[in-house]
């Protein structure tokens, strides 16, 4: 087994039937990209950047965060590396953000909140991120979105910062792709509305689920309420594909559902573009990719799925 996935490294992940999808890698650190590289995935399509604060005793510089975003654009040689801008919460210890005890956490004030709160911590970030882009192929992505209003405030933001960049003569790619994960219900619902604002889409299914199902995915003793396989994910999941694509807006699924083999074909069969999977996935689903046969199976699995 093992050689014949080692086999399927180089080659298209192309279904029987012609349909091809991209699989790429999830990474949380720098050296992670041994893995990646290893397993030859085709981009990193999320790259948690919260190491950068995690690890530190205080604020990361611009510098320390331009130095990681390009050693990974550059391993990358120009394959897609989508990068996510921070995500803690009052559940993560940075003791140095000073964020307010919360009952509960997960519903709190995390990610895109906190980095719209402060600026400041949000525009270091993204300076280092536009200056690392031209290394490489770079996509940045928004994490807890629910609302359009989010995603205009960002790119306003976004545009803020290319512009002190430009007047710094500093150089940045041109071909940047903004992207949000679609992880809460309220994102997956207006998915038609946010689809007109970003260039793409990662449903993050670990969240998605939490939040759909009511069902915290820290907590052990609710393991059996924790269902990904829920009509409710896949339903969310499959009106996410159609929203976007109406928009010209590609699909990608990063949350741990994207590796499950038992759903390959499903995700193939919604059209979703992208599948990014932990490092030690990649080749596994290469080959279910390979295996399958779209048509065959599409309308039985798409009408089985809507009920
Ligand atoms: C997710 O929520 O599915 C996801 C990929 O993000 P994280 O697991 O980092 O919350
Ligand atoms: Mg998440």
């Amino acid at each position: 087994h093992l050689e014949m996935l080692e086999q399927l490294k180089g080659k298209e992940n192309i279904t029987k039937d012609g349909q091809t999808v991209r699989v790429y890698a999830n990474i949380g650190h720098v050296p992670d990209l041994d893995y990646v590289l290893e397993n030859d995935a085709g981009g990193i399509g999320l790259f948690r950047s919260e190491f950068l604060y995690l690890d530190s005793a205080d604020y990361p510089t611009e510098e320390e965060q331009f130095e990681a975003y390009k050693t990974v654009l550059e391993a990358m040689k120009g394959k897609l590396v989508i990068i996510r801008t921070l995500d803690i919460g009052a559940d993560k210890q940075v003791d140095y953000f000073e964020l307010p005890k919360e009952e509960n956490p997960a519903m709190g004030f995390r990610a895109i909140r906190i980095c719209l709160q402060r600026p400041d911590v949000f525009k270091t970030q993204l300076r280092a991120l536009f200056r690392a882009s031209t290394y490489g192929k770079l996509g940045i992505m928004f994490p807890m979105i629910i609302s359009v209003e989010e995603v205009q405030k960002i790119k306003k933001i976004v545009e803020e910062v290319k512009a002190e960049l430009k007047a710094e003569n500093v150089t940045f790619a041109d071909d940047v792709e903004l992207g949000i994960m679609i992880e809460t219900p309220a994102a997956a619902v207006i998915s038609d509305d946010l689809a007109k604002e970003v260039d793409f889409f990662s449903i993050g299914t670990n969240d998605l689920t939490q939040y759909t199902l009511a069902v915290d995915r820290q907590n052990q003793e609710l393991e059996n309420f924790y269902d990904p396989h829920h009509k409710a994910i896949l339903r969310l999941i499959k009106r996410v594909v159609e929203n976007g694509h109406k928009h010209g807006t590609w699909v990608g699924i990063c949350g741990e559902l994207g590796a499950d083999p038992t759903l390959t074909e499903t995700f193939l069969s919604m059209g979703v573009d992208e599948l990014s999977v932990s490092p030690s996935k990649v080749l596994e689903v290469r080959a279910k990719v390979r295996e399958a046969d779209v048509g065959k199976v599409k309308d039985d699995i798409l009408k089985s799925i809507e009920g």
